[in-house]
């Protein structure tokens, strides 16, 4: 029969237990001991859970105390020498030092783990690095699970992916001349396994699923020759997309067998089958490691009875990636629609998803039940009520190239907005929210438990809003926003009004570090029923004379935020929540706002892995965005706002998206995304951040000042506006009032010295 394993299980605790014992720790009210026995717990319980599910090995290593790449680094004795740390001996404050930073080191750099919405901590690499050997904690946590008499498969990210995914700031070093020495501690460390007796190993290599350079590809030879040799079995395992290209080359390698992703790519199947030597193993990622929906078993059972009977026990049966991407377990939900639940499978759920496709392929009478009950949920999804709006399909269907269009172009627009909307040049505005303070904070959570009547509610959000229109007018910003006090989340605060999302109670997934996010559930075709925002904004543009700017979410970056339909492309389900935010763009010109902005924050992140499929999906998520913006008339402006600076190589989608201003994060990067943007001639009015929101640091005028002059090199300054580079609800409000008088002082000024300019200029 198949065999079963996992290449990780969420590690934060259905009640999200390890985040709250980390803060503890963090906040000086527990100790290195007790913050080890919640761990140890944690550990016992998923275990016991992979165990009891029937799967064949449970997976140890996928634990770490804050991210599993600094546990790796840690583990090799590989920690950026600027610490000062023994890695040998490392204690768990120092490790959350090199995390979370401290007075005398800034932290780690953190990133994004491939295109998912997990962050690692980004490895430094020198000459100099070594990796002799760090902390022990994954041999005790490897004996921990043999003291428990389990089936032990430690999972640990592969030496290649590691160091791709490092850095190094030592100019013309290349890392990859690390890889000797560095396999050289992997030898070590599979020997450590032997000795207690591991059969297998997985090392995860997730680099192959990416635009890989040859050399590092060449590479594997070099790493897996060292690494197959030792006496333990080697899984190597790739996800995230297909592998395939590389079957033949990792066929050669004396590894004991692969992991493939056959959710994301399906297709490599064949590949690997006819690659693969006699005796090596095929572990078939099966199971959405991605996602919520519970698996179609039957077809997947179907598509694998073929290769189960070329390979028997030389198949296993696995989730695609590591569960760390999905919530824990369906049990904490106690609201779900009952429908919707039973589509459902979280990491638990899948566990036990994984057994059951083994089952079937080895006996086919003993799964027959359960596969049905799977039939049967996925046959009610299919035909339910919920899912198809026959409104929303004939609104798809009627969907013209035109709706993409606005009426003219923005040289043309840009006149008439201008006259319509009568600003200095220059223009000062912010991102859209302002501090959620603890008494904002305070009101929904009472409103959410019903202690608040709605009434009560609507007149205390008033109130902020009338607070933040009073201190804008008072820092004398040109254009102004409402402040967003009513939204804790800029995808659920929309989510909760579109029909089609589902919100689930404890449905958290780590983010990074103690930080968990809820993503909500698209589970049907999305659609607006009524108007959202435009009471809010309607109200507060009452309050002023001033230009007040409407403020949404856009339609990739609701997409981006949320678990997504399976049943459907992303594709279809962007332009559906196009099609809702167009409908609230319009109905807010409507009611008199004539700037709009919409936020796509999570716009890059959607790029693919590779960059042959970027191309693709530029093309869905700007037409996406376009249609969400083009139902308004010339003189309505239309912003945008991403919080990123890595844009430089999708600048020609970005200007594509033709939001008449698009604000940007530059201050970090000191502006140097702007060069980009000049290179490129970027056409339309632009916004670069001139201060860091990230920080409670309140930049001089003169500082931004001097941004915006270089701002003013690349781009003429009738294109510029003047702005922090985010939202600003995580400020405070003096800080904010403080960088906001800077910020409009700098405007001022280099308004004045332009004028002054052009006078001298008509004056000779
Ligand atoms: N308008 C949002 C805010 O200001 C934008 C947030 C974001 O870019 N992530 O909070
Ligand atoms: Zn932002």
């Amino acid at each position: 029969m198949a065999r079963t394993h996992l290449s990780g299980f969420p590690r934060i605790g259905a009640r999200r237990e390890f985040k709250f014992a980390q803060e503890s720790f963090w906040r000086g009210e527990s100790n290195e001991s007790e913050l080890r026995r919640v761990a140890a717990q944690l550990r016992a319980r998923h275990w016991k859970l992979q165990h009891d599910a029937g799967l064949d090995f449970v997976a140890v290593g996928d634990f770490a105390y804050y991210d599993q790449m600094l546990n790796l680094s840690a583990l090799l004795g590989a920690l950026p020498p600027r610490f000062g740390f023994d890695p040998a001996t490392l204690s768990l404050a120092q490790y959350y030092e090199l995390a979370r930073g401290s007075a005398a080191q800034p932290a780690m750099e953190m990133t994004k783990w491939f295109d998912t919405n997990y962050h690692y901590l980004v490895p430094e690499m020198s000459p100099d690095t070594t990796f002799d050997g760090g902390v022990q904690w994954l041999l005790d946590e490897i004996d921990e699970a043999l003291a428990l008499n389990l089936p032990v498969k430690p999972v640990l990210i592969g030496p290649i992916t590691y160091l791709w995914l490092s850095k190094s700031h030592v100019a013309g070093f290349d890392r990859l001349s690390l890889l000797p020495k560095l396999v050289i501690r992997y030898r070590l460390l599979l020997e450590h396994l032997a000795q207690r007796g591991i059969e297998w190993v997985q090392l995860d290599e997730p680099a192959l699923c990416v635009d890989l350079p040859h050399e590092w590809l060449e590479a594997f030879s070099a790493a897996y020759d060292g690494l197959g040799t030792t006496r333990v079995n080697v899984l190597l395992a790739t996800y995230f997309d297909t592998a395939a290209a590389h079957a033949p080359r990792l066929a050669k390698l004396p590894i004991a067998g692969v992991h493939v992703d056959l959710v994301r790519a399906p297709q490599q199947l064949d590949a690997w089958r006819a690659a693969l030597p006699a005796h090596a193993v095929l572990s078939a990622g099966v199971i959405d490691g991605r996602n919520i929906w519970r698996g179609d078993l039957r077809g997947i059972v179907e598509a694998l009875r073929d290769v189960h009977a070329e390979f028997g026990e030389r198949l296993w049966i696995a989730p695609s990636c590591s569960l760390l991407h999905v919530p824990v377990s369906l049990h904490a939900e106690k609201k779900l629609d009952a429908d919707l639940k039973s589509w459902l499978a979280f990491a638990t759920e899948k566990l036990d998803e994984v057994a059951t496709v083994a089952l079937a392929l080895g006996d086919p009478a003993a799964a027959q039940a359960t596969l049905t009950a799977a039939d049967v949920a996925l046959e009610a999804r299919r035909n339910s009520s919920a899912v198809v709006n026959a409104l929303v399909q004939k609104r798809v269907a009627a969907v013209s190239a035109e709706m993409a269009e606005r009426k003219s172009p923005f040289a043309k627009r840009n006149i008439v907005q201008r006259e319509a909307l009568d600003l200095p040049l220059l223009p000062t505005t912010t991102i859209g929210s302002f501090p959620q303070t603890a008494s904002i904070r305070q009101a929904r959570a009472a409103y959410k438990r019903g202690e608040l009547r709605a009434l009560d509610y609507l007149q205390r959000m008033r109130a902020e809003i009338e607070f933040a229109v009073r201190k804008q007018e008072a820092l004398d910003l040109d254009v102004l926003v409402h402040g967003e006090a009513e939204r804790n989340d800029m995808v659920e605060y929309f989510g909760e009004q579109l029909w089609g999302y589902a919100f689930t109670e404890n449905g958290w997934v780590q983010s990074y570090g103690s930080r968990c996010v809820k993503p909500p559930i698209i589970y049907g075709d999305v659609y607006r029923p009524e108007p959202i925002t435009v009471e809010t904004a309607r109200y507060a543009q009452s309050l002023t004379p001033r230009v007040m700017k409407g403020m949404l979410t856009g339609p990739v970056t609701l997409l981006q935020w949320s678990f997504v339909r399976d049943d459907q492309p992303r594709s279809a389900t962007a332009l559906q929540l196009a099609l809702a935010i167009r409908d609230e763009v319009v109905d807010l010109e409507r009611a008199g706002i004539r700037i709009i902005q919409i936020d796509e924050p999570a716009f890059r992140e959607g790029l693919p892995l590779r960059t042959a499929d970027w191309a693709a999906y530029l093309e869905w998520a700007t037409r996406a965005f376009r249609i969400s913006a083009a139902g308004v008339d010339d003189r309505t402006q239309i912003h945008t706002h991403m919080c990123y600076s890595e844009f430089n190589d999708i600048l020609p989608s970005i200007a594509a998206m033709d939001a008449d201003v698009i604000t940007i994060e530059t201050s970090r990067s000191a502006m140097e995304l702007l060069d980009g943007f000049g290179a490129f001639s970027y056409p339309n009015e632009i916004g670069p951040g001139v201060y860091d929101i990230h920080s409670p640091r309140v930049p001089s005028t003169e500082a931004m000042q001097r941004l915006l002059e270089r701002a003013c090199e690349v781009i003429p300054a009738e294109r510029l506006w003047v702005n922090p580079d985010c939202g600003l609800k995580t400020r405070g409000w003096p800080e904010t009032e403080a960088a906001l008088t800077n910020m409009v002082r700098a405007a001022k000024a280099l308004r004045a010295k332009l004028a002054a300019r052009e006078c001298d200029e008509l004056s000779v």
